[in-house]
C-alpha cells in the first residue's frame, strides 16, 4: 500500500498536425493509502496518460510523481511496484488461466510455494478456481477480466492501476464485476486508481472521484460532494444521469428582475441578489432534475415559487422514473417524475424550481459563482 503524490505533472505529444497534444496539464494530487481513486472524464481526457505515468509507461515532461514520499518517476516500469489492469484484458492466448495469473511470478524467480500460495488465494477471492485450467478463448468476458485481475492481485503490488477494465463486459456482468471490485477492495484496502469514462461507476465505486477535462483537472472529492457541489458547469454537466440542466439568466435593468429568456426567475440564490452580480449581468444557473416540481400552470398561479411556464417535448420512462424532457423558450430542460405521472407531449405546465436547488455559475469560465466577486 503507497500514497501517490503528482506535483505539477504535465505531459504532451506532438500530434499528426505537427501540433502537440497536451494530454495532462499541470496535475497536483495526492491520492491517500488505501484509497479507491475514481478518475474520469470523457474519452481523450488523459485517464489514460494519467495511469501509463504511474506505471511507468510514459514519461512525463514536468513535474514528479512520488509513492509514499520518494519520486519514482524516473524508474523503470518494473521497479515501481504498481500493477495494471487493462481494458482488452491482455491475456496471453497460449498460456492457460493459471499461467496467465503466476507469470510475472515467475519471472520474478518467486519460489513455486509462495506462487502456488497467492495464486490459490487470487483464484479463490475471485472464484475462479474452476477455470484456472482453461484458455483464454475458453472464458467470457467477465471470467477474462477476473483472470486479469488476478495477475494483478498476486503481484500484490503497492499500488493498483485499473484502466476501463469493464468497458468490454455487457451490461449487466458489468454491474456484476463493479460490486466484486468494490468487495476486493474493501477486502485487500489496496491503493488503486480506477480509471473509467462512465459517471455512473464512478459515483458507485469510488471513495473519491477526479473529474478531468481536456488534460486539466476539474475537480476532485467525493462523489456526493462533486454531484451536489460542482465547481463549474463542466463538472455540473458530467456528472449525473441526465447531468445538471444549465440555463442562462440575465438581468434587465428596467423591470430590476433576473430573466430566463421571456420569463423572470422568482426568488432567486442569495448570491444573485448582491450589487455584485446586477453588475455581471449574466450567469448560468442550474438544477438537478430531479429537484424541480411539476405541475398544472393554472393550480400554482400565487404558489411561491413562481413557476415557470414550460412545454412537454417529450418523455424518457426508466421504469421507477420519467424524465420528462421541457422546452422553455430556446432552453431545454429535464425533470424527473415519478412514473405515474401522466404528462403529455405538447401539455404546457409550470415548473417550480425551489431557490435552494439552485447553482450559481460565472458565464465566461463557467467556474461556480462566489459572493467574493
Ligand atoms: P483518455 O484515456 O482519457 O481517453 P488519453 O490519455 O489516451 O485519453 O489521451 C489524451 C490525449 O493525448 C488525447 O488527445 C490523445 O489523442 C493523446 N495521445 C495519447 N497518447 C498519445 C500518443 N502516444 N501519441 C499522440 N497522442 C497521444
Ligand atoms: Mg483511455
Amino acid at each position: 500500500m503507497a500514497n501517490v503524490l503528482f506535483e505539477n505533472v504535465s505531459k504532451s505529444f506532438s500530434g499528426a498536425n505537427g501540433k502537440d497534444v497536451q494530454a495532462v496539464s499541470g496535475l497536483d494530487l495526492e491520492i491517500r493509502d488505501g484509497e479507491f481513486m475514481v478518475l474520469v472524464g470523457p474519452s481523450g481526457c488523459g485517464k489514460t496518460t494519467t495511469l501509463r505515468m504511474v506505471a511507468g509507461l510514459e514519461s512525463i515532461d514536468t513535474g514528479s510523481i512520488s509513492m509514499d514520499g520518494v519520486q519514482i518517476d524516473e524508474w523503470h516500469p518494473k521497479d515501481r511496484d504498481v500493477a495494471m489492469v487493462f481494458q482488452n484484458y491482455a491475456l496471453y492466448p497460449h498460456l492457460n488461466a493459471r499461467e496467465n495469473i503466476s507469470l510475472g511470478l515467475k519471472l520474478r524467480k518467486y519460489p513455486k510455494k509462495e506462487i502456488h500460495q497467492r495464486l490459490d488465494e487470487a483464484a479463490s477471492m475471485l472464484g475462479i478456481q474452476d477455470l484456472l485450467e482453461r484458455m483464454p478463448d475458453q472464458l467470457s468476458g467477465g471470467q477474462r477480466q477476473r483472470v486479469a485481475v488476478g495477475r494483478a492481485l498476486v503481484r500484490r503490488p503497492k499500488v493498483f492501476l485499473f484502466d476501463e477494465p469493464l468497458s468490454n463486459l455487457d451490461a449487466r456482468m458489468r454491474l456484476q464485476m463493479r460490486m466484486e471490485l468494490t468487495q476486493l477492495h474493501q477486502k485487500i484496502g489496496a491503493t488503486m486508481i480506477y480509471v473509467t469514462h462512465d459517471q455512473a461507476e464512478a459515483m458507485t465505486m469510488g471513495d473519491r472521484i477526479m473529474v478531468m477535462d481536456r488534460g486539466l483537472l476539474q475537480q476532485v472529492a467525493k462523489p456526493v460532494e462533486v454531484y451536489q457541489e460542482p465547481l463549474n458547469t463542466f463538472v455540473a454537466g458530467f456528472i449525473g444521469s441526465p447531468p445538471m440542466n444549465l440555463l442562462c439568466i440575465t438581468w434587465n435593468q428596467e423591470s430590476h428582475t433576473w430573466e430566463l429568456g421571456d420569463q423572470t426567475l422568482n426568488p432567486v440564490p442569495p448570491l444573485l441578489d448582491t450589487p455584485y452580480a446586477r453588475q455581471q449581468g449574466s450567469f448560468k444557473v442550474g438544477f438537478r432534475p430531479e429537484c424541480a416540481r411539476l405541475s398544472e400552470p393554472a393550480s400554482t398561479a400565487q404558489t411561491h415559487p413562481t413557476p415557470l411556464k414550460a412545454q412537454v417535448a417529450w418523455l424518457e420512462p426508466t421504469g421507477a422514473d420519467t424524465f420528462v424532457h421541457l422546452t422553455m423558450g430556446k432552453e431545454k430542460v429535464v425533470v424527473r417524475q415519478p412514473a405515474a405521472a401522466a404528462w403529455q407531449p405538447g401539455q404546457v405546465v409550470a415548473l417550480s424550481i425551489p431557490q435552494d436547488a439552485l447553482h450559481c455559475f460565472e458565464v465566461a469560465k463557467g467556474c461556480r459563482a462566489t459572493v467574493a466577486g
